[in-house]
């Protein structure tokens, strides 16, 4: 009985959640809606216990049903998981192909090759490769985590073309391709969103925008666990998901390539072709193949009543994302981007309803039709993929591109290590050359543009990438009506400049001796003994290796100024390591370390110098491990806390302590060296008295280091004696802006300017999207230590600083004068004015201790390498100085 009574309550509950999370059935919308399904192969009802769309199912379940699938299916399907998240998630690649190709899986694997280099191939050979290869479509989804209807979306496709019987479509796509698809490329952003909508469910699914369910707190899900946007790195590869992705594109070498997202929920769904500009480097083909698998979607949503929008917001400029980096390969790439619910029932702000499963209905379908195309056009996609392939060795002539090693030649393998991940071909240079009246150092690096994704290489190494006039004109046009930009990403990427690392074209072969790169093993690294000891030059490599040197219990000092030795010129910071402080092993241990970070060790047998400053003078200080607080969470920007965690953690191995803003007050400060923020405007999160405690760490010794939007804040919170600047070049100051808001701008006897009367009285200058400027560096100061004076920063947004006063501190960076200031990337003249010898990174002085100020982000999307060690030297020197 009275289990009885336990057992029909539980029915009730049950019946209850299942009501509270499933639209009524009546609005159900089918997924195909006249095929019929083979009942040997389980739905998703039968192994999760709800139909596609009724759930938002979690990254556990996801394998859990794709398993299901390949146990049912195993003669035409592999499920391989081909990465781990941050947070040690699977991620997982289901390759879909009819039972004759899957019989001979590896086979058909290693046989994708072939397409990679064909300018070997005959004629006979492509007539061969196009005849028997498969035309391969990669269906990606859900790279945002908070873009939800992906993943299940995926699950559907799956189902769809392992279970439908008799269906033309399926057959035909089964007969010639191959799926893959990746069901969810991000999920421990889905994880995490999936949390906060659970936590914040109300008894039945929430329609209104505000709900709880859909309004994410910090950080949100759509990035990962550093909180990086992973449709960002398809390039800068910073993350195991995006480098398990590229390697199998890059194995698979798809013709066709789709990324599923999702945008607000006012919208209708969106398939290119892609609004302007496109994708650089790109072949009239591979356009055209765009405006012909729209026009295939468009007749099945057509067909379908679905709404949809083409040409329009999405553009593919920037090569990081999932929409442009496969047309490097010579693939096609998309971005489908369907009206995010954010949870199972949304209220648009028209009053209709939008459900989870339209969303799963519409990418499902939108999937299968692109597949559906793909298969279709078959063997013109594989030749034209070939074309691809062989015209971009031809277009790369005899150029070569030759990245010099440079004052930091860790700098320039990191790049090299960058473009190989990318696939790209490049070479090592053996033995000192000349190109003209250069000299190419051993250790410099060669990539020939004559190579299959020779596009790719220009693309990422250029120094400028062009819009196209008619677009930047429109562009121009809208700003000066204060209209919005059309400008969707950055406009400069260019490694070269980011990484200073100098690149020349060498429009013939160099004739250098070279090897291939990586080459098989890294040598060991012997030192020779030394009286004195040893001199490391300060640079990524060095700064990366400090938490080995303490592992290794070394003791290492950095100069306060550059000097010359033995006939060579060390610059400021240059590591010294001296066998009297030192275990007797010394040369073993910093061997280990200099052959893991690939650093330059010169031993010294006196420490008599020639010039400058000498080993034993008082500037020349002990490093010592600092210890680091990032301050975590709102009013923290979530993408700049994520890079600069990612940058210390994971780029140069410093530990950092992550302390939430709000908990800050409950912190010991003492406890700490250095405390960075991230970019954000920390008012009333950094109020009195929390501000004066930090004043007071600061006096005393501590290290405050501010990044971009931080900056500003400081310079309000009186913690940085400068200002940022209005348009008119007035200071940005609340005090300010009452003198000036009252102020009459024109008195009635002067004749009437209808220009100047509809110009703002306020405004703060114009926001750039993502330039890589020009930086001059004071090469006294220690901040500058590893550059060799002239660095390039990634600027966004619209902040200029007023420089310190001599009084006040140090502009250790100082933007370049107009004529100079661009290194890549679109800047309008009236900021190229007003950006130009303003500060970038500054120095302020504060009893003991130091603020460091950078105007912008240094970590941007952890591609900026050189701004990144800026970063670690304030960090690593901050604390000893
Ligand atoms: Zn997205």
């Amino acid at each position: 009985m009275r289990q009885g009574r336990w057992a029909s309550l539980i029915v009730v509950c049950a019946l209850l959640v299942t009501r509270a999370s499933m639209p009524a059935q009546d609005s159900l919308l089918p997924l195909a809606p006249e095929t019929k399904y083979d009942p040997a192969i389980p739905t998703i009802a039968k192994v999760l216990g709800y139909e596609h769309g009724a759930r938002i199912t979690p990254p556990e379940d996801v394998h859990r049903y794709l398993r299901a699938l390949a146990d049912a299916a195993p003669d035409r399907v592999r499920l391989v998981e081909y990465a781990r998240s941050w947070q040690n998630r699977p991620l997982w690649l289901m390759a879909i192909g009819n039972r004759e190709r899957m019989a001979r899986f590896d086979a058909l694997k290693a046989s994708r090759s072939e397409l990679a280099d064909p300018r070997q191939a005959s004629a006979a050979d492509i007539d061969r490769l196009v005849r028997d290869q498969p035309v391969v479509t990669a269906l990606l989804h859900s790279v945002h985590g908070n873009e939800i209807s992906g993943v299940d979306a995926a699950l559907a496709e799956a189902y769809h073309l392992l279970a439908a019987t008799g269906d033309a479509e399926v057959d035909l796509i089964m007969r010639e391709s191959i799926v893959l698809i990746d069901p969810m490329q991000n999920p421990d952003g889905r994880a995490r969103f999936i949390a906060s909508n659970t936590h914040g469910h109300a008894m039945r699914a929430d329609r209104d925008p505000l709900a709880a369910e859909r309004d994410e707190p910090w950080p949100g899900g759509r990035t990962n666990h550093y909180l990086f946007d992973l449709n960002r790195d398809w390039f800068p590869q910073n993350h195991p998901e995006s480098q398990g992705k590229v390697k199998f594109m890059l194995e698979w070498l798809p013709q066709v390539t789709v990324d599923l997202h999702e945008m607000g929920g006012d919208g209708q769904y969106y398939f290119p072709p892609a609004a302007a500009p496109n994708t650089p480097n790109t072949t009239a083909a591979q356009r055209t193949w765009l405006t012909t698998f729209g026009k295939a979607n468009a007749a099945r949503f057509d067909k379908r009543g679905f709404q949809y929008f083409i040409r329009e917001v999405y553009d593919s400029f920037y090569p990081g994302y999932g929409a442009s980096w496969p047309f490097f390969i010579g693939s096609l790439g998309k971005t489908f981007e369907m009206a995010g619910a954010r949870g199972l029932e949304y209220r648009r702000a028209d009053g209709t309803l939008l459900t989870f499963r339209d969303g799963v209905v519409r990418h499902f379908t939108a999937a299968i039709q692109t597949a559906a195309t793909a298969a279709r056009n078959r063997e013109k996609l594989l030749r034209d993929f070939i074309d691809y392939r062989r015209s971009a060795v031809t277009e790369g002539g005899a150029t070569e591109y030759v990245l010099l090693a440079g004052n930091d030649p860790a700098r320039a393998e990191r790049l090299a290590q960058l473009l190989v991940k990318n696939g790209l071909l490049v070479r090592r240079v053996d033995a000192p050359a000349k190109l003209g009246t250069r000299d190419v150092a051993a250790g410099s690096f060669i990539v020939p543009l004559a190579q299959p994704m020779g596009r790719l290489a220009r693309t990422l190494l250029d120094a400028h990438t062009s819009m196209g006039e008619e677009f930047i004109a429109e562009q121009d046009r809208r700003r000066k009506l204060r209209l919005p930009d059309q400008i969707y990403d950055i406009t400069a990427w260019s490694l070269p400049a980011l990484y200073d690392v100098e690149l020349i074209v060498s429009e013939k072969p160099t004739g250098a001796k070279t090897s291939p790169y990586p080459a098989a093993n890294r040598a060991p690294v012997n030192l020779p003994a030394a009286q004195v000891g040893y001199l490391i030059p300060w640079g990524t490599g060095m700064a990366a290796a400090m938490a080995d040197v303490v592992r290794e219990g070394l003791t290492v000092r950095t100069a306060g100024g550059g000097f010359t030795i033995a006939g060579r010129q060390f610059g400021i910071g240059t590591a010294i390591v001296r066998n009297e402080e030192n275990p007797a092993n010394l040369r073993e241990r910093l061997g280990r370390v200099a052959a893991a970070h690939g650093l330059e060790v010169v031993p010294i047998d006196t420490a008599w110098v020639d010039a400058g400053l000498s080993l034993g003078s008082g500037t020349v200080r002990l490093l010592k491990a600092p210890r680091v607080v990032l301050v975590w969470d709102a009013p923290a920007q979530s993408l700049s806390a994520g890079w600069a965690r990612f940058s210390l953690e994971r780029r140069f191995n410093q530990p950092v302590t992550a302390i939430r803003a709000g908990s800050l007050a409950r912190a010991n400060l003492s406890d700490y060296d250095v405390i960075i923020l991230p970019a954000g405007s920390y008012g009333t999160a950094l109020g009195e008295p929390l501000l004066s405690r930090v004043r007071e760490w600061t006096r005393s010794g501590g290290t405050l280091i501010t990044l971009g939007e931080a900056s500003r804040w400081a310079a309000t919170a009186n913690l940085l004696s400068t200002s940022t600047e209005l348009r008119d070049g007035r200071p940005d100051r609340p005090a300010a802006q009452a003198a000036t808001a009252d102020a009459p701008r024109q008195s009635g006897a002067e004749k009437y300017d209808y220009d100047a009367a509809i110009t703002p009285a306020r405004e703060r200058p114009e926001a750039t999207s993502g330039v890589i400027a020009r930086v001059k560096m004071n090469l006294e100061h220690w901040l500058s230590s590893g550059t060799d004076g002239d660095v390039q920063a990634m600027v966004e947004g619209d902040r200029v600083f007023k420089p310190l006063t001599l009084d006040r501190g140090t502009n250790v960076g100082v933007y370049a004068d107009e004529a100079t200031l661009v290194a890549s990337g679109l800047v309008w003249p009236e900021v190229r004015r007003q950006l130009a010898r303003k500060a970038f990174l500054m120095h302020e002085p504060l009893g003991q201790g130091h603020v460091v100020a950078f105007a912008e982000d240094p970590n941007f999307r952890g591609f900026t390498e050189l701004t990144q060690l800026l970063l670690m030297n304030a960090v690593l020197f901050g604390p000893v100085r």
